[in-house]
Parts: C-alpha cells; structure tokens; sequence
C-alpha cells in the first residue's frame, strides 16, 4: 500500500495521527505509516525530520525516504513498536518552513531566469540556510541582481503559490518547466505571471511568506553557473552581519559604506608601492654588505636577512668569494660554492643542518647552532682545498 503523502496538499501540517502498517530493518529500523506528514528527501529538497508519539513514548525521525510509492521513516531507537500501532507525528517545523521559504524561492528565481533569459535549471539543493541552483548558461552579475531584485518584488506582491495536480486536458494547456519528462500524474506549482513548474516539493501559500531572497554568491559550475541564494530569516540575518562587515570596515578606514571599495583599492595600490620601495632598499642593503666584503676565498656570514635576500647576497658575494656560508634570520643557512663545492661542505657540516639543493648552492635550516660552526666551515674548506692541491 502507498503511503498517503498528506503534505502535498496541506503543507502546513505540522502534526497528524497515522498507523504503522510496517517496520523493516536496515542499518536502521524503517516505519512505514498508512499516511504522513514527513516529507521524504527529494527534487533537492531535504527529508522533514521530526518525533512520533507512540503512546508515551517519543521516537525522533532522523530521516524519510520513497521507495515506489512507500514512504519509509528512519527511527532512532524503536525496538518497542509494532504494526498496528498508532502514532502521532510531529515535524520539525522551523526546518520544514526554511525549506518551504527556500523551495518557494528557488522557483521564482529560476523561473524569472528561465522568462527573461531562457535559462534552464538544471540542479537544486536545499542546504542548513542556503540553497543552490544551477543553471545552463553564464550570466553577469548586473542580470543576476536585476533577478534578485525582481524575485524580491514578487515576493512583495505577495502573489498566491499553488500546488495540484492538473487534468490530463488542463495541463496541455499549461507552458511549465520541467527537469525531466513525469511518467503519471504530474504535479504542478503555480505562480501566476511568474512561473508554472513540475514539483514534489512543500510551498509556502503565498510569495510574502518567503520573506526575502538574497544572492549570496554565483560561481562558474559546468557549462553555466551555480548561483547560492538564502530565503527568509536565513537572509535577513546574512544581510544584517554582512552589512555589518561592511559597517566595521568603513569605520576601520574612517569613509562611508559606499566609499569602501574605493578605499580598498587604495590601500592595495599604496601597499604595492611601498613594497616596491623595500625592494629598491632591500638591494641598496645587499649591495652594501656585498662592498664592504674584501675579495677572500672562503667566507662566513651572519647576516640579518632572509632566505630570498640571502640568496641574492649570494649571488653577488661569489665573484669574491669561492665559498661562503650565510647564517640568516630564524636560522636559517645557506651554502653557495664557485667551485662546485656547496654539496660537499654541507655534507661534511650536516651534523648541525637539514637542507638540500645542488653542488653550487644549498639551503635550509640550522638545526643544532654550535659555536664552533664557523670555525668547522673554514677548517672544512681548508681541507677541500688542500685535497685539490
Ligand atoms: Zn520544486
């Protein structure tokens, strides 16, 4: 027997009294009722969870899923019930609400896409506070504000949403949008003069429930784009923190709210500048220690720099220098060789160093400082030499 689906003709049910008419076990254990106000996941829209009483006991509905007609009731816990047995149940209604106001929202979007633009939905999900909509074509964000703001205007007009199931001869008639082709009766959600659409879905009565819609965010998804939108107090309070950021920004950058982008943009193009400028200091900096080192063949160096200045400094110092050692900033080294040495001395050192690279240059951290590392340098390249001679 099918379970008779009582929210897709009272979606503000919040609670009926049904019978269990089966139980089977899953992972978990599965009631099937003779009818339900739990809507079962589906068309992008999340199962209704909620609790049954069945006689002084509560058990919560974790979830509800339709197989064939049959809409099964995931239970947490429920080794005590039976078939026959009568229930009540009861669904989360904040949940089921958000989801009406976002399922609602969902299709005067799409279908003023669909309208001024002949975009096509082609996917939806109802997330916590949000939901998605993906679409076949790219569209610029001027024509997706220009929607958000017309959604917003239907939802002022408050304009009546309907759900039913239109006669064969009916629906002939009617030009609706459909993701895919309905074997049987097919279920139609009407919003005159915005949209007629193919929906399993709960709506709320009319558009000015749904609140407010806002776009949140819109990225590139496969061919077209996914747009993330909130409905309702989920969008009232994004817009309220969001507002506030930009509030808190202004006040950071002493302008007003419509001068922060500007503001930005300056700061960005002063920062710029100024690293700019470090750099040019940074190279007269590495230019002076470079002048003031006399042309020797091995060299040890403390030098306060970093890893990229340090290999700059490098660079220059080896045309006086056939090897050197850098011990830089946060203790870190670096090991450059005219003759193809660096490998080696590092080698020869590793006891006190971690790092890598190449016979001309190698670079990483100290890992155990000793006073007697510069001396072990010199006395180490000492060696190499004399090997050569
Ligand atoms: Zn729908």
């Amino acid at each position: 027997m099918e379970t008779q689906a009582v929210y897709e003709h009272n979606s503000y049910l919040k609670n009926l009294k049904a019978k269990i008419i089966d139980i089977r076990y899953k992972d978990k254990i599965e009631l099937l009722f003779d009818k339900t106000v739990f809507y079962p996941e589906g068309g992008g829209q999340p199962s209704d969870t909620g609790y049954i009483l069945a006689g002084d006991e509560r058990v919560e509905i974790i979830d509800a899923q339709e197989e064939e007609g049959k809409i099964w009731h995931t239970v947490e816990k429920g080794e005590h019930l039976r078939i026959g047995l009568e229930a009540e149940q009861f669904i989360d209604w904040d949940k089921r609400f958000q989801n009406m106001q976002s399922h609602s929202g969902e299709h005067i979007f799409s279908g003023l896409l669909s309208k001024y633009y002949k975009a096509n939905n082609t996917g939806f999900h109802i997330g916590k506070d949000y939901f998605t909509c993906d679409y076949d074509i790219e569209l610029s964000r001027e024509k997706l504000q220009e929607i958000e703001i017309l959604v917003n205007t239907v939802i002022q007009k408050n304009i009546p949403i309907d759900s039913s199931y239109p006669s064969q001869e009916e629906i002939e008639k009617i030009d609706y949008r459909s993701k895919k082709e309905i074997d049987g009766p097919i279920r139609i959600t009407a919003i005159p003069e915005v949209d007629s659409c193919a929906c399993c879905g709960t709506h709320v009565g009319s558009s000015g429930e749904i609140g407010y819609i806002k776009l949140i965010s819109y990225e590139r998804y496969k061919k077209g784009i996914r747009c993330t939108l909130k409905a309702g107090m989920a969008a009232v309070k994004y817009s309220v923190s969001a507002s506030d950021i930009v509030e808190e920004i202004g006040r950071k950058y002493s302008c007003s709210m419509g001068d922060v982008i500007d503001r930005l943009e300056k700061t960005e193009k002063d920062k710029e500048t100024l690293l700019n400028e470090i750099k040019v200091l940074k190279k007269e900096k590495i230019l002076a220690v470079s002048e003031k080192i006399e042309k020797q063949e091995n060299l040890y160096l403390k030098l306060d720099a970093d890893m990229e200045d340090g290999r700059v400094i490098a660079n220059e110092l080896l045309s006086k220098c056939r090897n050197l050692f850098l011990h830089l900033n946060k203790d870190q080294f670096l090991i450059a060789s005219r003759k193809e040495q660096a490998k080696g001395i590092f080698e020869e050192m590793k006891e006190n160093l971690r790092g890598g690279g190449s016979s001309s240059m190698v670079q990483g951290k100290i890992v155990k400082e000793n006073e007697n590392m510069e001396k072990d340098f010199y006395s180490c390249v000492e060696r190499n030499l004399k090997e050569e001679m």
